[in-house]
């Protein structure tokens, strides 16, 4: 770090900066005005280390890292780009002494929600560690005009709000139309003859121009600046008389709308496939355009194609960006002239999937009419990898149709992207060891078996950086004090906290810290949901997207439970506990929707009922979002992470309240199961089903939930409770579709295929364990530090290393500053 700026350079710089932009001084500027000001102030020294960065890449002619993804959750940079320079003190102070606070400055930045949930945000999280430790990579995405919606609640509902994240200029990225790549749809393929060889020719099409706005992503003090490079689409032919007069009138206007539409919105589904026509053109947008770059940058320095492999590696978070496989190969066979063997070689050297999700809804399934109507030329070649596919499975299996039919790449008139993913790769990942477990034995076991050099584990991790340093500062100095600063580079440091497990003054301080933390979240719920909650009560918080498999309606069903007993048990109390939830629902998820109108019927009836003395607050946290998660995590007491065993592959967030001090109430599920391995079953609170239980379930039948229904009055109450208008007075049959959902079969024959009504009696009983474990402050408090020094594994630098170490084979790079290069 050589170029450091003063805290008075700072101030000249700002206040230049509100001259050059506004011509205005200081005095006039406006909050908004002064965050632009300070990021260009940023930016400024962000944009030498960025040039130095890229000349080192250059000079030491690295092997480069596309990470490919649909999704970079980031959410707001400034904040961690001011703590990643360096100048967290100085910008401080500087703004201080113009008037204004950095905090205020940090909430003007709109929140880049280009992803939905954990797999944006764990994109996200890479690219930090990545930079921070030095690694040559490229994040490809698509510059969304709209992210993940606004939420708001009325009335109870939520209503989707567009967010309009690029209404004012984004200071951070830059437009880059020097590297625009033509992507096209459409049209039909002819075949032709040359030189006694088959050549391709793609007529008839639309097309769109992908031009790259890159956003800088900065390491820790390292001076090294990688790039998030996202795409925006142009319309190649601009409206004109010359179209109008030759008749193209019509296909001038659809290229400008396909430009127009293919950008605008992120689709809002998370872990559910919709199976939309313009997401399949999206994800070959990006990938397109991300391809033709890299081999472009490839071929400066090098002229051998078939060596693509050394200094480029794609990785492929889930099956979404899987067109780069036969996009790879196009760009090979037509345009580099290999033939089919090489280009093979070199594409199956060069791809790497990491595999997220079992579910089967989520699985990506392209209607192969669909698909080769909008892809002619990359459907023949899915066609010709899927027949030489097919071979080789039959060479395997000799007359085992069977075996064709569950492995194949076109099946019963689909693009399985999976598959196709799995065959053109040379690495195949999960995101947990459990995770990774039940795709070799159970979902993938055919390709396991077939190719298990492929498969591999890489456990999910989150930047320290973000979800401590910056998320929670009182914390993060604690930390530093007691330990150093290692931590914030090497989390594993972070265990020398053991040595104050037994000390109960440091003890107190980490719990008083914590306080701290909830009184600053209760005055936020104060701020938005005029709600009054108290800091000394336990916060039970789950944050996450609404889904079905995350069971946020165990969760209330067991609030619900909790207040019957207040109410007709005399003999029952408890500590007072404030539930706290925030999730947004797909826009089109009825059912997630009616579960937030349902947490916050309850929230208005519990919430208001003097009777039960605030024994129990119920808050719904409005537009859950990585702002609001950092203050969220670092105010939990109870970290819920209750989803149907085997249904979540990882998790990020039970990371993320670990780290800040949470301990986890969940199920044997995703990284769960290795937060207790580090921890020890002591110092969580596991409940529920084991995954190979609930696979056996799934797979033999055997639960019936009306039997508990039957037996047991008190789940029976909670259950009448949805129909009888106890919570919704003005329509008592408003959840009569979720009571239904719990006790009746659905069109696959099965009833509560969550699992809710079979976990709730030992989920009930994890929460008494609490209520207990909660008064003795000492044990809690000394449970409570433990977790944050048992958390070193799930940094995502321990995740990117092993990548790095076993499928990207990085070199590090270091990148110096002249000195006094300002
Ligand atoms: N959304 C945001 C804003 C997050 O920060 C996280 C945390 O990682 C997630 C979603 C994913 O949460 P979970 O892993 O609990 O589903």
């Amino acid at each position: 770090m050589n170029k450091r700026l003063s805290k008075s350079e700072f101030k000249a710089a700002i206040e230049s900066n509100i001259k050059t932009l506004y011509r205005k001084t200081i005095d006039e500027a406006t909050v908004d005005q002064v965050f632009q000001a300070v990021s260009y102030a940023v930016k400024d020294i962000i944009i030498d280390e960025w040039i130095a960065t890229h000349d080192e890449y250059e000079k030491q002619d690295v092997k480069v890292l596309y990470y490919m993804s649909m999704e970079f959750l980031i959410g707001r940079t400034l904040g961690n780009n001011i703590i990643n320079i360096g100048a967290i003190k100085e910008v401080r102070e500087a703004l201080s002494e113009l008037g204004f606070d950095l905090n205020a400055v940090e909430d003007k930045e709109p929140d880049p929600a280009l992803g939905n949930g954990g797999l944006g945000r764990l994109a996200a999280c890479f690219l930090d560690s990545l930079a921070t430790l030095g690694y040559p990579a490229y994040g490809c995405g698509i510059r969304y005009r709209y992210g993940m919606f606004k939420q708001k609640i009325e009335k109870g509902y939520q209503v989707e709000v567009p967010d309009e994240w690029l209404k004012n200029p984004y200071p951070f990225e830059m437009k880059r139309p020097e590297y625009a790549y033509e992507v096209k749809f459409g049209g039909n393929v002819r075949v032709e003859k040359k030189d006694g060889k088959d050549v391709f020719i793609h007529e008839n099409y639309n097309s769109v121009r992908a031009v790259p706005y890159d956003l800088p992503i900065l390491g820790y003090k390292n001076n090294v600046v990688n790039s998030l490079r996202i795409w925006d689409a142009e319309a190649i032919t601009n409206f004109s008389l010359e179209h109008f007069d030759r008749g193209e009138y019509q296909m001038a206007v659809e290229q400008e709308n396909l430009a127009r539409t293919i950008v605008e919105v992120l689709y809002p589904n998370d872990n559910h496939y919709a199976g939309k026509e313009l997401r399949l053109k999206q994800q070959y947008f990006f990938i397109s355009a991300s391809i033709q770059r890299a081999i472009a940058r490839y071929k400066e320095k090098h002229n051998d194609i078939k060596k693509l492999h050394e200094k480029v590696v794609f990785q492929m978070n889930d099956t979404h960006p899987t067109v780069a496989v036969p996009e790879l190969m196009r760009i090979l066979l037509d345009e580099e002239g290999l033939n089919w063997d090489d280009a093979w070689a070199v594409t199956t050297k060069t791809c790497a999937y990491t595999n997220h999700t079992i579910m089967s809804e989520a699985l990506e399934k392209w209607p192969i009419d669909l698909f080769s109507r909008l892809l002619p030329r990359i459907y023949q070649i899915v066609e010709e990898i899927n027949r030489r596919f097919v071979e080789s499975i039959k060479k395997a299996y000799p007359g085992n149709e069977e075996k064709v039919a569950d492995m194949a790449i076109l099946y019963n008139n689909q693009v399985r992207m999976a598959y196709m993913a799995i065959v053109g790769s040379f690495s195949v990942n999960g995101v947990a060891r459990l995770h990774t477990e039940i795709l070799k034995k159970q979902e993938l076991k055919d390709f396991y078996l077939m190719m298990p050099e492929k498969f591999n584990n890489k456990t999910n991790g989150i930047t320290q950086r973000r979800f401590l340093l910056h998320a929670n500062e009182l914390l993060a100095d604690w930390v530093s004090k007691k330990i150093g600063s290692d931590w914030i580079c090497n989390l594993s440091a972070i265990s020398k906290l053991k040595d104050y497990l037994d000390d109960e003054k440091a003890a107190m301080e980490f719990m008083d810290i914590k306080h701290r933390n909830k009184v600053r979240l209760a005055a936020y719920i104060k701020e938005h949901n005029n709600i009054e909650v108290d800091p000394d009560s336990i916060f039970d918080i789950q944050v996450k997207r609404l889904h079905e498999y995350k069971r946020q309606l165990l969760n209330i069903l067991h609030v619900m439970y909790l207040y019957n007993k207040l109410k007709d048990d005399d003999g029952f109390d408890m500590y007072p506990r404030t539930f706290i939830f925030g999730a947004k629902a797909a826009a089109g998820y009825r059912r997630a929707k009616l579960t937030i109108k349902l947490i916050n019927s309850v929230a208005d009836v519990i919430n208001n009922d003097s009777s039960i003395n605030g024994k129990i607050k119920v808050v719904f946290i409005e537009d859950y979002k990585v702002s609001n998660a950092e203050i969220i995590f670092a105010a939990a007491d109870v970290s819920e992470q209750i989803s149907t065993a085997s249904k979540e592959a990882s998790g990020t967030g039970n990371m993320k309240f670990m780290l800040n001090g949470a301990i986890t109430l969940g199920t044997m599920d995703g990284a769960n199961v290795e937060i207790v391995e580090e921890v020890g079953k002591d110092n969580a609170f596991i409940f529920g089903l084991s995954s190979d239980e609930v696979i056996k379930y799934e797979k033999d039948g055997g639960y019936d939930p009306l039997e508990i229904f039957n037996k047991d009055s008190e789940i029976r109450k909670v259950l009448m409770q949805l129909t009888n208008g106890y919570f919704s007075a003005e329509n008592p049959g408003m959840f009569k579709e979720i009571y239904d959902s719990l006790l009746y079969p659905d069109e696959g024959g099965r009833a509560d295929i969550y699992f809710i009504l079979k976990d709730f009696n030992s989920y009930a009983q994890a929460h008494e364990r609490i209520d207990k474990a909660y008064q003795n402050k000492k044990a809690w408090a000394r449970m409570a530090l433990l977790q944050t020094a048992s958390c070193g594994k799930f940094s995502s630098d321990r995740t990117i290393e092993e990548y790095v170490r076993d499928i990207w084979h990085l070199k590090k790079v270091e990148v110096k500053m002249p000195k006094n290069s300002k």
